[in-house]
C-alpha cells in the first residue's frame, strides 16, 4: 500500500513542534510530500502544481493547534482545498429542466463504461426522479453494442429503441427523438460509440448527434483507472463538445481518485456520478470529501483536527500540558482529559480516526473500554474529595467503597480508573524523557 500523506508529513514536521505558526519553509517542505502523494494518486502534473500553490498560500502563517500535530494540520488544509477543487460540498445532480424529451448524451472512449453507465443512469432517473425513460444505442462500430444496451435495458426494465440494422448514428438519433416524443418519454439517454483514441471522425460524429438531439446533458464517461491519459481525453472532448458533467467509472477499483481532481480541473465541469461496480445499481452521486480521503490515503485525520479545533479549549490544554511536563498529573487532570476525549467523540471514534490505530482500537474493544466507561470514570472522580483527587495514593479500600457507592459503580471499576491514571502518569514520564510533549494528540497516537 501507499504511505499515507500524514505518515510522510510526520518526518517533515518533527522539527516544527513547539513553534507558533506554520512558516514558509516548513510549509514548502511539507508541500514536497503533498506533491508526491498527489502524483502517486495519479493527479496530472499541471494540476498538482496549481493545487500545491493554492495550498501553500493558505497554510503559511496559520497558527499551529496544540492538540494536533502540524502534519495533521497541513493534511486538513490540503484536504479542504481538495474538496473545494473537487466541487465543494454541494452536490450537482442531473439537470433535467428542459422540454421533454430531455436528452442526456453519453460520450467517452471505448471501454470507459458508457453503455453500462447509460443503463445505470436510466434506472437512477426512473427511480430517483420518477421519470419515464428511454435509451438508445448509437454505437454502430461494435457489432453487438446495440444488443448490449437492449439486454441491459431488459435487466432494469427500461425500454430501448428498436434496433434497425444499417442505420447511421445520426439517423438513429433522429429516430430516437421521434420515438421518444411519440411515446411521451421524459428523458432520452443516448449511448454513443467510443474509439480507442479521440480522433476527428469520433468528434465529428458526436457533434452531428448533438445537433439533431440538442442534449441538455452531455456527460463524459471516464475510467478512473485511466490516470494521466484521462486528462488528455477530457481536454479533447471538452474543447470540441460542450460537456455538462463527468461520470467517473470503476471507482470500486483501486484507483486513488487522482483522475477526479484532474477531470474537474481540466474541464471545469462538475463530476456528477461515480460508478462503483458492474451491477446496474452501482452508481452513486459523486461525493468530493470521500474522494479527497482516498487521494490522501489515510484515516480520518481531518475529522480529528476539526474536532480538536472545536472542542479543546486552548488554555485548558495549555495548562494540562504544562502540568504534565512537570510530571504533575492528578485525577483532576485525568478528568479534564477524559472530558476532552468525550467531546472529541469518545474513545472508539478517536481510535478509529488516527491512522495506524487499528490495533489500539482492537485493544480498546477487548478491554471493554466503551464510551460508557468515560462517563463512569467522570462520575468516580466526581465522587472523590478534593484531597483524594490531588493525591490518589490516599485511596484505600474504605475510600474506594465509598466512591464506588457514590458514583454508582463498583470497587473494581474504581480500581481500573486508578490503574489507568497510574499508567498514564508513567507514559507521560516516558514522553518527557523522549523529549517533551507533542501535544495531547501524542498520548493517543
Ligand atoms: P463502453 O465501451 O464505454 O460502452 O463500456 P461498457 O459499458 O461496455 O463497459 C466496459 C466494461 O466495464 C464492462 O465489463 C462493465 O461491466 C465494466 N464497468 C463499467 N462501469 C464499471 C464500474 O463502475 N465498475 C466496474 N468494476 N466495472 C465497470
Ligand atoms: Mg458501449
Amino acid at each position: 500500500m501507499f504511505d499515507s500523506l500524514s505518515d510522510r508529513l510526520g518526518g517533515v514536521f518533527d522539527k516544527l513542534r513547539g513553534r507558533g505558526a506554520l512558516n514558509e519553509q516548513d510549509v514548502r517542505d511539507a508541500m514536497r510530500e503533498v506533491r508526491v502523494a498527489l502524483l502517486e494518486a495519479d493527479v496530472a502534473l499541471p494540476v498538482v502544481r496549481r493545487f500545491v500553490d493554492a495550498v501553500t498560500e493558505k497554510a503559511i502563517g496559520q497558527d499551529v493547534l496544540r492538540s494536533v500535530t502540524p502534519g495533521q494540520q497541513v493534511v486538513k488544509i490540503v484536504n479542504d482545498e481538495l474538496i473545494e477543487m473537487l466541487g465543494g460540498e454541494g452536490q450537482e445532480g442531473l439537470n433535467l429542466d428542459a422540454r421533454p424529451p430531455v436528452v442526456v448524451m453519453m460520450v467517452g472512449l471505448q471501454g470507459s463504461g458508457k453503455t453500462t453507465t447509460t443503463a445505470k443512469l436510466g434506472k437512477f432517473v426512473r427511480e430517483k426522479h420518477g421519470k419515464k425513460v428511454m435509451m438508445a444505442s448509437l454505437d454502430v462500430n461494435r457489432p453487438a453494442a446495440q444488443e448490449q444496451l437492449k439486454v441491459l435495458g431488459e435487466q432494469v426494465g427500461i425500454a430501448t429503441l428498436p434496433i434497425v440494422s444499417g442505420q447511421q448514428p445520426v439517423d438513429i438519433a433522429r429516430r430516437a427523438m421521434e420515438s421518444a416524443k411519440l411515446q411521451a418519454v421524459d428523458v432520452l439517454l443516448l449511448d454513443t460509440a467510443g474509439r480507442l483514441h479521440v480522433d476527428e471522425a469520433l468528434m465529428g460524429e458526436m457533434k452531428a448527434i448533438s445537433q439533431v438531439s440538442t442534449p441538455t446533458e452531455v456527460l463524459l464517461v471516464v475510467d478512473s483507472l485511466a490516470g494521466q491519459d484521462a486528462v488528455n481525453v477530457a481536454k479533447s472532448f471538452n474543447d470540441e463538445m460542450p460537456l455538462t458533467g463527468v461520470v467517473l467509472t470503476r471507482m470500486d477499483g483501486d484507483a486513488r481518485g487522482g483522475a477526479a481532481l484532474s477531470m474537474r480541473f481540466v474541464t471545469g465541469k462538475p463530476i456528477k456520478f461515480a460508478g462503483t461496480g458492474e451491477k446496474l445499481d452501482a452508481l452513486e452521486a459523486f461525493v468530493p470529501s470521500r474522494v479527497a480521503d482516498r487521494i490522501l490515503g489515510m484515516g480520518d485525520v481531518v475529522g480529528l483536527v476539526e474536532r480538536a479545533t472545536a472542542s479543546i479549549k486552548e488554555e485548558e490544554a495549555e495548562l494540562l500540558a504544562k502540568r504534565m511536563a512537570k510530571g504533575q498529573f492528578d485525577l483532576n487532570d485525568l478528568r479534564m482529559q477524559l472530558r476532552q476525549m468525550q467531546s472529541m467523540g469518545g474513545l472508539g471514534m478517536l481510535a478509529g480516526m488516527l491512522p495506524g490505530m487499528k490495533k489500539a482500537k482492537q485493544a480498546l474493544a477487548a478491554s471493554n473500554m466503551d464510551d460508557k466507561v468515560l462517563l463512569h470514570m467522570d462520575a468516580i472522580i466526581g465522587s472523590m474529595t478534593a484531597k483524594e483527587r490531588a493525591r490518589p495514593e490516599l485511596m484505600n479500600a474504605k475510600r474506594k467503597k465509598r466512591v464506588a457507592a457514590g458514583s454508582g459503580t463498583d470497587v473494581q471499576t474504581v480500581n481500573k480508573l486508578l490503574k489507568m491514571h497510574q499508567e498514564m502518569g508513567r507514559a507521560m514520564k516516558q514522553i518527557r524523557k523522549m523529549g517533551g510533549l507533542k501535544g495531547l494528540g501524542a498520548l493517543f497516537g
